[in-house]
């Protein structure tokens, strides 16, 4: 097992009826600023629970953040939480309204521009930021429970991430019946982007960290059987509750510690919805099996575990294995309703070279091994044509 620090301080608070309990958990003199989405809070009784939770609290709102949040209106929301003097920032929708929130935290203390924080991720860190409380309403990024942020700037289609410690929430609401009122898509989104949150902790090289491992196990098979639960019946509360706590625990640090990452999936996922306007979590579909293919070499090991453990593949040899594993990812993701190849969302095989080119650009190599260049990006996208 590789060395490791590992510091959660996100106070979870969980279950049916919930939602009230933001007001015990914001001080009694802050100056709030509400952040959501398009509507659905409004329409699924959420927005009004939390406006009587907090009757007689300095309130201000800010909606409007759209699915993968847009750098110039987290701008516009950094604006008005400045003007204002906001002293606490409350998230309530899913994981977007949750990534603007932290820019918008980071940004509203940042003398610069706070698209520095992003592309120039390494260099530029959030020395401070305002404090969050999240009300989760959509399980999948586990974004309410660590310190990640993807930002869009739609002027330049550029999808980027950035995290910090210090926007990592002081607490999080997860109500699971916000879960009934999700679409067929959005769960199904949900499902595949913490099934993937999982595997980019889990499928890279060995390094003896059977804790790890089985904690990663559990949350994949918790994801295959009560995912299709969800969908089948949404106002299945157990479900529900199942399936939120799993898209949290997959990517709340636990399952990181003392482990390889590769999230090269995730990088190359970014360039299609900032090309294509796909969905996160059909990006990571589409992504995934191409990157299983192509780094089958580097991955042999994980695979095959991968494969025994969760899908009961042992017989074969070893490629022939690691086909029938890739397979099994695909038949699961597209038993969910969600795509796995480039034409089915129309992409053109020419966004590939517009992709390959930006990591050219960037001089990126991804995954656990920093091995992934701008061509073999290319070869896993190409997979999937
Ligand atoms: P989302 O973009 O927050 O929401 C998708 C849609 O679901 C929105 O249209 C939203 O509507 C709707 N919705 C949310 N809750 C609902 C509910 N309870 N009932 C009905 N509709 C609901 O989806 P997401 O998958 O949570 O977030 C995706 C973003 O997170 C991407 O930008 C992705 O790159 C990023 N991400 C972040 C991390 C991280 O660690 N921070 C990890 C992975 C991905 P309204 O707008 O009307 O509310
Ligand atoms: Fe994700």
């Amino acid at each position: 097992m590789n060395n490791f620090e590992y510091k959660n301080p996100v106070k979870i608070i969980f279950g049916k009826g919930t939602i009230p309990s933001v007001k015990k958990e914001i001080p009694e003199n802050a100056k709030i600023l509400m952040t959501f989405g398009g509507g659905s809070i409004k329409k699924n009784g959420v927005y009004k629970q939390i406006k009587e939770a907090l009757n007689g609290f300095d309130f201000f709102e800010f909606g409007g953040i759209e699915p993968n949040p847009h750098y110039e209106t987290c701008m516009k929301a950094i604006e008005l939480a400045k003007k204002e003097n906001i002293t606490f920032l409350l998230s309530v929708g899913g994981g977007s309204v949750l990534d603007a929130t932290k820019f918008i935290a980071a940004g509203a203390l940042y003398d610069g521009d706070p698209w520095d924080f992003l592309s120039q991720r390494y260099i530029v860190n959030v020395e401070k930021a305002l404090p969050i409380g999240a009300v989760l309403t959509l399980p999948a990024t586990g974004s309410e429970m660590n310190g990640n942020s993807v930002i869009t700037k739609a002027a330049t289609q550029e999808k980027m991430a950035f995290g910090s410690p210090e926007v990592m929430p002081q607490f999080s609401v997860l109500d699971p019946e916000c879960v009934f009122s999700l679409p067929d898509r959005q769960v199904a989104n949900g499902v595949v982007d913490a099934f993937v949150h999982v595997l980019e902790q889990y499928l890279t090289y060995p390094v003896n960290s059977p804790i790890q491992d089985r904690f990663a196990e559990s949350i994949l098979t918790t994801l295959i059987e009560e995912g299709p639960k969800v969908l089948a019946d949404r106002n299945d509360y157990n479900a529900a509750a199942n399936f939120m706590w799993s898209a949290t625990m997959a990517l709340n640090g636990l399952i990181a510690t003392g482990v390889p990452q590769d999230w090269a999936t995730h990088m190359i996922g970014h360039e299609l919805t900032a090309f294509h306007g796909i969905d996160h979590g059909r990006t990571l579909a589409i992504v995934l099996p191409g990157m299983m293919n192509v780094k089958r070499e580097n991955k042999k090991d994980k695979i095959l575990q991968y494969g025994e453990r969760i899908w009961g593949v042992s017989s074969g040899n070893d490629d022939e294995k690691i086909n029938k594993a890739i397979e099994k990812t695909i038949g699961f993701f597209e038993s969910l309703g969600v795509p796995t190849t480039l034409p089915e969302y129309d992409v053109p095989e020419k966004t590939i070279g517009k992709i390959t080119t930006r990591f050219q650009e960037r001089k990126s190599k991804l995954g656990e091994k920093a091995d992934i260049d701008y061509e073999q990006v290319g070869e896993i996208l190409k997979d999937r044509l």
